[in-house]
């Protein structure tokens, strides 16, 4: 039912972290954010931080969050695949990470259990979360799967 291309979405810029109100369509059109004129849709994955996350977290655009850890080595393994799978979902998801090791509140505050686990929030509300590796291919359909899920 969303044919109102008025509608507005607030996403928080992967830069500055500023929310940003943008018409949702005009996320195909390379919107910058208002405060720092960078782009607002990159392709790239968010270092979430305890300052920063709550921007993101609460933004209208769902959240792939890769929770992981240096010394984890499946997390290295990992990682790579997140980082190309996320340019695939780039106007529908925001990617974003969190180093468990450096932001251990956070690791706490979600319950991660074991790294690496990738998880979905929408307004501020766990969606669907997966511990354990997956490949590009499986991390692909399993967020597709969530997206559709959502609406998103
Ligand atoms: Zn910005």
């Amino acid at each position: 039912m969303s044919t109102d291309t008025q509608e507005k979405m607030i996403l928080a810029c992967p830069h500055c972290h500023k929310k940003n109100r943008v018409a949702a369509d005009r996320i195909s059109q390379q919107p910058k954010c208002g405060q720092c004129k960078e782009a607002l849709i990159t392709g790239s994955p968010v270092e979430l931080t305890i300052a920063n996350h709550k921007a993101h977290m609460s933004s209208d655009m769902p959240v792939v969050v890769d929770f992981w850890a240096p010394w984890c080595g499946p997390c290295q393994q990992f990682g790579p695949f997140f980082e190309q799978v996320a340019p695939q979902f780039a106007e529908r998801a925001r990617f974003a990470k969190i180093n468990t090791q450096n932001e251990n509140v956070l690791g706490q505050r979600y319950a991660v259990r074991s790294i690496p686990t990738v998880a979905v929030f929408h307004r501020d509300q766990e969606i669907a979360r997966q511990a354990g590796v997956m490949s590009p291919q499986q991390l692909h359909q399993w967020v597709e799967q969530v997206l559709q899920q959502l609406g998103a």
